[in-house]
C-alpha cells in the first residue's frame, strides 16, 4: 500500500496517547469533532510496524467517522480508537484482557468525548471487557440490550449503496445477474457476498487468509487469487478488507465500472475521487456506504433502546442517501465524494 505517499489532514479536536500500564502497549484515540455529538468510533486492533502507522490510521479513520455520520445524519461525531499491537512475531504478546482494560482507561480519560465500538481487531465480546472499564462504549451484545455485530447492518447498507450503483450505470437496482467481486471476505465481507448471491449476483471474491475459500465457495461464489480481484473484468468492484486501496496506480489496471464497498478510506487521498471520474467509474463514498454499522449503533444509543426492525429501516435508507448524493455531484459537477463531502458540512456548519 502506497498510502505513506499521501497528507493526512490534522483537524482535530485532540488526540490522546497512552503506554498501557498493564499490557505496556500504545493505545490512542483521536477526536476529530463533536460538534454533532459524542465522537463515535469504533477500536481497531492491529499490527503496525511503527507508531506513525498507528496515529495515520486514527487521524483519518476519525474523520471519516465525523463525515459518515454527519452524512447519515446522526446526533454523533468523528473518532476512532487504535490498540497498536507490535510488528507480528515481535515477542510474546500481552494478554488480551489487559490490553482492552488498558484502551478501557484511555477511552475513560477523555470523560465521554469519545464513544468506542468494535472495529477490525475487535469484537463485542470485547466491548464487554472494556466496559468493565468505562461507560463510554457501544456494540454491546443483544444479550446485553445491545446491539450486538455490525457488520451484517454494515453489509445491508453497502448492498443497498451497490444497488443505487447500478441503478446509475445500468438503469436498474436489480442485481440479478450483476457480477461483483468482494476483496476481503472477513465479518463484513463475506456477509455482503452471501447478500449478493441471495439477490442473483454472480459472486467471484477473494481474501489474504485462504481459509476464507471455503466459506465463498460454500455460497456458489468463484475464488480469485488476492491479486488479482482489482483487475476482474465485472460490474461492480466491492472493496471490504483495508483502507488506501485505490491510487494512482491502481485505479488505471480498475476494469469494474462501479466500486462500491465496505473498506474505510479506500481513497489514499482525495484527489484519487477525480481520477475515478475521470476515468468513467462510479465510486460510491466509502464513508456514505459503510455507515450501516454506525446507524444501527446510533440506534442503541437512543432513549427507546435499541430496536432491530428501526435499525434495519434506516440502514436501508443508505440508498437514498447514495442516490440524493449521485444527483448533487451530477447537478454542480462535480465527484461524488465532494458531493458527499458538502452534504456532511453543511451539517456540520450548521450544528456549530
Ligand atoms: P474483518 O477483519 O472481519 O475482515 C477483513 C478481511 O480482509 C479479513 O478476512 C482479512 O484477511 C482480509 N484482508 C486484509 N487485507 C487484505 C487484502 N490485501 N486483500 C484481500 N483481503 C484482505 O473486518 P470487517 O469488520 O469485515 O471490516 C472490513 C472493512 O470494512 C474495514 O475496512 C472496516 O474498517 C470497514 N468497516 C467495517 C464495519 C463493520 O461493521 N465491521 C463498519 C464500517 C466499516
Amino acid at each position: 500500500m502506497a498510502i505513506d505517499r499521501y497528507p493526512v489532514t490534522l483537524d482535530h479536536e485532540e488526540v490522546l496517547v497512552r503506554r498501557g500500564r498493564r499490557s505496556g502497549l500504545y493505545t490512542l484515540v483521536a477526536v476529530h469533532s463533536t460538534a454533532l455529538g459524542p465522537a463515535l468510533g469504533g477500536c481497531r486492533m492491529w499490527h503496525y510496524d511503527d507508531s506513525r502507522s498507528a496515529l495515520r490510521d486514527a487521524l483519518r479513520l476519525s474523520r471519516a467517522m465525523t463525515f459518515k455520520s454527519a452524512v447519515a445524519g446522526l446526533a454523533l461525531g468523528g473518532g476512532k480508537g487504535v490498540i497498536m499491537l507490535g510488528p507480528r512475531g515481535a515477542g510474546k504478546p500481552p494478554s488480551r484482557r489487559d490490553v482492552l482494560l488498558d484502551f478501557a482507561d484511555t477511552v475513560q480519560a477523555l470523560g465521554g468525548r469519545y464513544i468506542t465500538a468494535e472495529d477490525v481487531g475487535t469484537s463485542a465480546r470485547d466491548m464487554q471487557v472494556i466496559a468493565q472499564q468505562t461507560t463510554h462504549v457501544s456494540g454491546l451484545s443483544r444479550r446485553r440490550g445491545g446491539s450486538g455485530d455490525p457488520s451484517p447492518l454494515t453489509a445491508l447498507g453497502v448492498q443497498a449503496a451497490i444497488a443505487a450503483c447500478c441503478e446509475r450505470v445500468f438503469g436498474t437496482p436489480s442485481l440479478a445477474g450483476r457480477s461483483v467481486c468482494v476483496s476481503g471476505l472477513g465479518h463484513v465481507g463475506l456477509r455482503l457476498a452471501q447478500g449478493l448471491a441471495r439477490a442473483g449476483a454472480a459472486v467471484t471474491g477473494t481474501d489474504i487468509d485462504p481459509a476464507r475459500r471455503e466459506d465463498l465457495e460454500a455460497i456458489g461464489g468463484r475464488w480469485v487469487p488476492p491479486g488479482r480481484a482489482l483487475t476482474q473484468a465485472v460490474d461492480v468492484f466491492a472493496p471490504c478488507a483495508l483502507g488506501g486501496v485505490l491510487d494512482h496506480d491502481s485505479v488505471p489496471r480498475l476494469r469494474a465500472p462501479i466500486v462500491a464497498g465496505a473498506a474505510n478510506n479506500q481513497l489514499a487521498g482525495d484527489d484519487v475521487g477525480a481520477l475515478l471520474r475521470a476515468r468513467g467509474v462510479l465510486w460510491a463514498p466509502d464513508f456514505v456506504a459503510n455507515a450501516g454499522g454506525i446507524i444501527n449503533i446510533a440506534v442503541e444509543l437512543e432513549p427507546e433502546g435499541y430496536d432491530a426492525r428501526r435499525a434495519r429501516e434506516r440502514v436501508l435508507g443508505i440508498g437514498e442517501t447514495m442516490r440524493a448524493i449521485f444527483d448533487d455531484a451530477d447537478a454542480a459537477g462535480i465527484t461524488p465524494l465532494e458531493a458527499a463531502m458538502r452534504r456532511a458540512r453543511r451539517r456540520l456548519d450548521e450544528a456549530r
